[in-house]
């Protein structure tokens, strides 16, 4: 029986970025048996962001869907490991905390471990909250092994620090060995169809004309497709997160590799540091109204460990999303659609949750409303869960300066609200069915910016001081031991098999 919907036998993909290969590669492995033609469009004239280092633990998911061998991958794309992002300065100056890759203790008599360590902390018998997480003391002690494969007292999880390049490279490998065919060329023109408004191919400068029935686009921030030729409206989201210029510049080790990547705030706005296996990528993100381009740069450059790889390279962007990703028959993946800094390397994931959404709902017998619909629901709640942790780390902020001031003084959005006056007085914790940022990412930026738990859970008080105390020092002695019995992480990655083998720069 038809549904009177057009079926989708050809998928065009512009743009041959990180967002674009990871969508063909993943598109042609997870769908190849139906028999689509997956073509890809790109223009080595006008090439890729070039940033986007740090991942999220959910990309090994992708790896592993997609058929790829982890330490194979990690020695082709000169991949450290990552436990947590630390955040230097972020409360106040000399402040530092990790987000972790895991979770903190575990429950203490029934009663769950952050409830017993805010009455603790109250107390004054705890300490730092990190040093009841594996992940950052291992992290800290430049440490790592495998979850599991030391007999580890405490479950958690890492991602990759990896040269995005080299990732999009051999994706472009496995998806030309799928059968995903590769055309050079910029796009000049973008066709559509007069009545549906559907696209219906676009125009390489060359003349060559490239038909389809569903488009991706990947176009990066030109968003080409769902911007440009759709006119979906942007929704700007700079009134809550008001950076809008990086400088990026890749240097040589100073000697830390450290199994994580950090984040320090600066005048007016932060800088990342990314530690890979051949050199330390740098990235300064600010707000142009507090501080001149030439301040910043320099800023950056005065603080690099090594020698600078090239000259910094500016960015700008403007904070918020497309109101639709999926508009008739155009899916945005990747900056196309939106952009949020990467203070939480969250790119790469929200382009990865995109490709999954897609997979899931894939319009392979035509494009119903009602897959569109819940498709873009996914991704809105994706995309605005996320900008609210990030403005938490703004505002949660006790620095001086006019930047911080503004930041610790802005209106914040309503869902934030609720979640810190939760946190502050009952240590109560957003927790999602699915999706990012789930309690434990909650603690450690609540406390981490200095936002303590006036109150918690009432059992904690039967617990009884002695046997609190005693719980939780043998937790935090455990992880010691657990870190300590750990190889270093460089010697992790000589010994893995995940050593990269190219030339170092
Ligand atoms: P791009 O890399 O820009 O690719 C766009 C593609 O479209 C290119 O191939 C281009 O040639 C093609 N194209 C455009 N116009 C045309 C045309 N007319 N004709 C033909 N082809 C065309 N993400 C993380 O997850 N972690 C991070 O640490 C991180 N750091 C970041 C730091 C900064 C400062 C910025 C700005 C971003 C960062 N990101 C990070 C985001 C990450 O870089 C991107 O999400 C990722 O690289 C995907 O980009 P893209 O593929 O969408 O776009």
């Amino acid at each position: 029986m038809s549904s009177g919907r057009k079926q989708i036998d050809t998928v065009v993909i512009v743009g041959g970025g990180t967002a674009g290969w990871m969508t063909a590669a993943a598109i042609s492995r997870l769908l190849g048996g139906v028999g689509l033609a997956i073509t890809l469009v790109e223009s080595a004239a006008i090439g890729t962001v070039g940033v986007g280092e740090a991942t999220l633990p959910q990309i090994r998911t992708f790896n592993r869907m997609l058929g790829i061998d982890e330490r194979e991958m990690m020695a082709r794309t000169a991949a450290t490991i990552k436990l947590g992002i630390e955040f230097r300065d972020w409360g106040k100056p000399g402040d530092r905390y990790v987000h972790p890759f895991g979770t903190y203790g575990e429950p203490v008599e029934g009663v769950d471990f952050i409830q017993a360590w805010a009455l603790a902390n109250a107390l004054g018998k705890a300490s730092a909250i990190g040093d009841y997480s594996l992940p950052i003391v291992a992290a800290w002690a430049d440490r790592f092994a495998p979850p599991g494969e030391g007999g580890q007292q405490q479950p958690y999880d890492y991602a990759f620090q990896f040269d995005a390049g080299l990732y999009a490279a051999w994706l472009a490998e496995l998806a030309q060995g799928s059968g995903v065919v590769r055309r050079e060329g910029r796009i000049v023109e973008v066709i559509r169809d007069a009545e549906s408004g559907n696209i219906t191919s676009v125009l390489l400068e060359n003349g060559a004309v490239i038909e389809g029935d569903l488009f991706i686009d990947c176009s990066g921030f030109r968003s080409l497709l769902i911007g440009d030729t759709l006119e979906t409206p942007f929704e700007d989201w700079s009134h809550w997160l008001p950076c809008n210029r990086a400088f990026a510049v890749p240097c040589a080790n100073g000697g830390e590799h450290g199994p994580y990547t950090r984040a320090t705030a600066r005048e007016a706005g932060w800088q990342w540091r990314i530690p890979l296996q051949h050199r330390v990528g740098n990235g300064l993100v600010y707000c142009d109204a507090f501080w001149e381009d030439e301040a910043a740069r320099d800023a950056l450059v005065t603080s690099l460990e090594g020698e600078a790889g090239g000259e910094p390279r500016q960015l700008r962007f403007t904070t918020g999303r497309r109101r639709e990703l999926w508009r008739g028959n155009c899916v945005a993946i990747g900056l196309s659609g939106g952009f949020l800094e990467p203070l939480e390397s969250t790119s790469i994931d929200l382009i990865q949750s995109g490709i999954l959404n897609l997979v899931e709902l894939f319009p392979g017998a035509g494009i119903a409303e009602a897959d569109q619909r819940e498709y873009n629901r996914l991704m809105d709640l994706e995309f605005e869960r996320i900008r609210d942790f990030l403005v938490l780390h703004y505002v949660a902020n006790q620095r001086d300066g006019e930047f911080w001031t503004a930041m610790r003084e802005m209106p914040l959005p309503e869902s934030l609200s609720e979640k810190i006056d939760d946190f502050r007085r009952r240590a109560l914790l957003p927790d999602y069915a699915d999706g990012l940022f789930q309690p434990v990412s909650w603690i450690s930026v609540f406390l981490g910016q200095n936002i303590v738990p006036e109150g918690w859970d009432p059992r904690a008080e039967g617990i009884g001081e002695a046997a609190l105390v005693e719980t939780l020092d043998g937790l935090r002695q455990s992880y010691a031991r657990d870190a300590a019995a750990m190889p270093v992480h460089r010697e992790f990655l000589r010994m893995s098999g995940a050593q990269y083998a190219g030339a170092s720069s």
